[in-house]
C-alpha cells in the first residue's frame, strides 16, 4: 500500500488515512459489497492518487484472473485449438481456389481399371491389384467400395482386414 501524498489529508490522520480503504477497494473491484458507505470510497479515491493506483492494479491483476481462468476452460481451449487448426491447414487467404475435381468419373475410371483387372486376373491381394492397375489412396478405396456396395466383387480376409478381391461369380 503507497502512502497518502496529500498533505492535508495527511496530517489531518497521523495514521496511514488508506489502510482502511485497502478492503473496499479490492471488494470494489471484485464486485462484492464494501463495508463502508460507497461515496466514502469514491471521495476518498477521488482526491487520493495512492488509491487510484491501487484501483488500477487491482483491476488489472483481476482482469488477468479473469482472463487466465476464462482460457483454461475447456470449451475456450477447445475452440481456440480449432480455430489454430483451421488458421494452419486452411486456404492461405488470397490463393486461388482450386479446380473442382470430378470425383464420379475418377472413380467411375478406376471402378472399371479394378473390374478389368479382377476379370483377366482371378482373386488377387489388394496391394496386387493397386500394383496392376496402378490405383491408390483415394481413387482405389472409392472404386473398392463402390463394387462391394453394388455386389459386383467379393472381399475376403481376415478380422475385417480386406485383404483379397475377387469377382462375384
Ligand atoms: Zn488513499
Amino acid at each position: 500500500m503507497g502512502k497518502n501524498k496529500n498533505s492535508k489529508a495527511g496530517q489531518a490522520l497521523k495514521t496511514n488515512p488508506c489502510e482502511k480503504y485497502e478492503l473496499a477497494i479490492t471488494n470494489y473491484v471484485l464486485g462484492e459489497k464494501i463495508d463502508i458507505p460507497q461515496k466514502e470510497l469514491f471521495d476518498h479515491l477521488a482526491q487520493c492518487p495512492s488509491c487510484q493506483g491501487d484501483l488500477r492494479n487491482w483491476r488489472a491483476t483481476y482482469a488477468t484472473m479473469r482472463a487466465r481462468e476464462y482460457a483454461g476452460r475447456p470449451e475456450v481451449q477447445q475452440r481456440t485449438q480449432a480455430f489454430i487448426h483451421k488458421l494452419v491447414t486452411g486456404p492461405v487467404h488470397g490463393e486461388p481456389l482450386q479446380p473442382v475435381i470430378d470425383t464420379e468419373r475418377i472413380v467411375g475410371l478406376a471402378t472399371g481399371e479394378i473390374y478389368n483387372c479382377l476379370k483377366k486376373n482371378g482373386p488377387l491381394s489388394l496391394s496386387l491389384i493397386r500394383k496392376n492397375t496402378g490405383l491408390e489412396g483415394y481413387p482405389f478405396y472409392e472404386a473398392m467400395g463402390w463394387l462391394n456396395q453394388e455386389k459386383k466383387i467379393i472381399v475376403r480376409g481376415k478380422n475385417d482386414q480386406p485383404e483379397y478381391a475377387e469377382l462375384q461369380p
